[in-house]
């Protein structure tokens, strides 16, 4: 059983009064007895010297005293002292005893071996306290040597006093005494339990709050009023708890934040312990890796990515504690991540000791090949008609100029490839301004047909010139689309144009506009206008049909080239429809050549203005 402290309190105060209280009245009661005591043993020794007084002129008179009288002055002074007078001869006789009768003296017992007849007969007096043989009650004996004359031998007076009064007094006193204590006892009893309990009060108060503060509840609060030390005590917790509380708020608000950073970054983190172990990572690392926190925990680095580079790196980074960086490949989706490793300090298990930040530059790398496909591919194309025209200046100057026929053919050809450099600059300059967004597009409604119709009569002569069939297939309930005249005049002259090139004469070139219903909702409301260039020319092989509206790239470039292609007409193209917010690609045109598609979103306002005119026609 375990004892509150208020109980441990009370009954250690009360064992502590108690004890006290009894050892008080042993003493108290002890030394009154021993006073009274003495008082009484006094008063017995005043009584024995009179009484030896009294019986003195006995001895002193001519005539010794007999028997009767000294029996009779016996009773005469026990009567005057209320004692009992006793007179005991040196052989231990008794001469005369006021208890006594007359007539008994003689079988009154030999008192030689009473103890204070003992004493008196060596020493003058003695004193002993016993009951009585003859009365029973307990009684004081103090005797004295007399000498009754000279040469006579000694005797004893002895004057025995009963006790009775004195020890009726003495269980009074001790009566008194112990009800007092008793009393005492009762009010300690009461004092130690409201000490114990105005002691202990705070401090349960104190234990309950920290119990409950301990399973969770954040409010702690110990209300009191003491101002001692309990006091004191309960003041430092409620300002610990107080101080607590701010650092549990600041470091979860700190790790809130941090969170947050790390939820949002859109590089992936992971942090590693001594071993190599994972002990943190965030959802970007997750979404590159393909793998979940929960079952990325605790495992080894090597064991969870099998990457040989990456292991080697954490290898020697845990080895050398300093910063290393390398890019890696992963082989599942071929994505390219610079792996940023630096220490961050910890050295025991469970600490955070690595941190590698890793940084998709899948798109960098791709964006920097293009560029550099780039500038390869205009030096290029910019090279083939200078170097041409070059030649052709040199030949003129080493004396063809000199040659009439010769001259104009030279010339003719410097200028065609004049004219080809000047439109590859046109269609760069073009290219780079959609791309830099300095151009913008209009947003008006235009009716599709009547754009197509300006188009086809521009390519028509050189259909024609080709003996190309055009045919249209346009949907007669077009709405208007939103857009810029003049772009999307663009995108069809380059469509048709390529139709045109890369189809041999005779060719059919088909020109469709139609309505694309949305998927999905009950109303079958149009959502996009899907434009189409079809030709039965030579195509594209599959493989190469992603790629054609790519900067310079060109499925055959020497017959590009002879048909005055600069390889740029597709990527202005995909540009434009891309700044309507459309989309562009290219498919197989059954039988045979290609089919190009541009699909351009509806706007809400041209989606209006159809419902308007449907309403209107019908
Ligand atoms: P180019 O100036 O060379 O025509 P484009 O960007 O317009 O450049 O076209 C890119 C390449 O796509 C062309 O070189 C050609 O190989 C291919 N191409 C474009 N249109 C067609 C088409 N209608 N039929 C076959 N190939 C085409």
């Amino acid at each position: 059983m375990t004892w509150s402290i208020r109980w441990k309190v009370a009954f250690g105060t009360l064992v502590a009064v108690a004890c006290g209280l009894l050892i008080a009245g042993v003493m108290t009661v002890q030394s009154l007895e021993q006073r009274h005591l003495t008082q009484f043993g006094d008063a017995l020794e005043t009584k024995t010297k009179l009484v030896e007084y009294g019986f003195q002129p006995l001895f002193h008179s001519s005539a010794p005293p007999t028997p009767s009288s000294l029996q009779e002055t016996a009773r005469d002074l026990g009567n005057r002292a209320s004692s009992r007078v006793t007179l005991v001869a040196e052989d231990g006789t008794v001469l005369a005893d006021s208890a006594v009768r007359d007539a008994d003296l003689s079988a009154v017992e030999n008192h030689k071996f009473r103890p204070e007849i003992q004493q008196a007969f060596s020493t003058g007096q003695g004193q002993d306290i016993r009951p009585s043989h003859t009365t029973g009650e307990r009684t004081m004996y103090r005797a004295i040597l007399m000498q009754p004359s000279q040469g006579a031998s000694p005797l004893v007076v002895r004057v025995g006093l009963p006790m009775v009064v004195l020890d009726r007094e003495r269980s009074d006193l001790q009566q008194r005494l112990f009800l007092a204590l008793g009393f005492a006892f009762l009010v300690a009893l009461t004092l130690s339990v409201w000490l114990a309990h105005s002691i202990t009060k705070p401090l349960s108060d104190i234990a309950s709050a920290a119990r409950r503060f301990s399973s969770g509840n954040q409010a702690f609060h110990v209300r009191t009023t003491a101002q001692d030390e309990v006091g004191l005590l309960a003041s430092t917790l409620n300002h610990m708890a107080d101080q607590l509380h701010a650092k549990i708020d600041e470091l979860s608000e700190d790790r809130a934040q941090l969170l947050a950073v790390l939820t949002s970054m859109v590089e992936g983190v992971m942090v590693l312990d001594r071993r190599g172990h994972v002990l943190q990572m965030n959802p970007a690392l997750e979404r590159m890796f393909g793998i979940s926190r929960v079952e990325a925990r605790g495992r080894s680095c090597a064991e969870l990515f099998r990457h040989q580079q990456l292991n080697d790196l954490v290898t020697v980074m845990l080895r050398s504690r300093t910063h290393h960086q390398d890019e890696i490949v992963l082989p599942l989706n071929g994505r390219c991540l610079q792996v940023e490793a630096s220490p961050a300090g910890g050295e025991r298990e469970n600490e955070a000791s690595v941190v590698l930040v890793f940084h998709d530059m899948t798109e960098l790398r791709r964006l920097e090949k293009i560029r550099k496909d780039f500038v390869a591919n205009v030096s290029h194309e910019l090279r083939t008609p200078l170097t041409s025209i070059k030649g052709y200046v040199e030949a003129l100057l080493d004396g063809a100029k000199d040659d009439p026929a010769a001259s104009v053919k030279f010339l003719e050809i410097i200028l065609k490839q004049s004219d080809r450099l000047n439109l590859i600059i046109e269609d760069l300059l073009e290219l780079s301004k959609i791309e830099s967004g300095s151009v913008s597009f209009k947003e008006e409604p235009l009716e599709l047909r009547s754009i197509l119709d300006r188009t086809l009569s521009t390519i028509k002569p050189i259909a024609e010139k080709n003996r190309h069939r055009l045919i249209t297939a346009v949907d007669p309930s077009l709405p208007p689309v939103a857009g810029d005249e003049g772009r999307l005049v663009q995108v069809l002259t380059n469509l048709l144009d390529n139709a045109v090139k890369y189809t041999p004469t005779g060719g059919t070139i088909t020109v469709g506009a139609k309505l694309i219903p949305s998927v999905g909702s009950d109303e079958p409301a149009p959502c996009a206008i899907e434009l189409s260039v079809a030709d039965t020319g030579i195509g594209i092989p599959e493989a190469d049909r992603p790629r054609v509206f790519e900067r310079f790239y060109r499925v055959d470039k020497a017959r590009s080239r002879e048909l005055g292609g600069t390889g740029l007409g597709l990527a202005i193209v995909k540009h434009i429809v891309e700044g309507h917010g459309g989309q562009v690609w290219v498919e197989a045109n059954h039988p045979q050549g290609s089919r190009f598609v541009v699909r351009l979103p509806l706007s809400t306002t041209t989606h209006k203005l159809h419902h308007m005119n449907d309403a209107s026609r019908t």
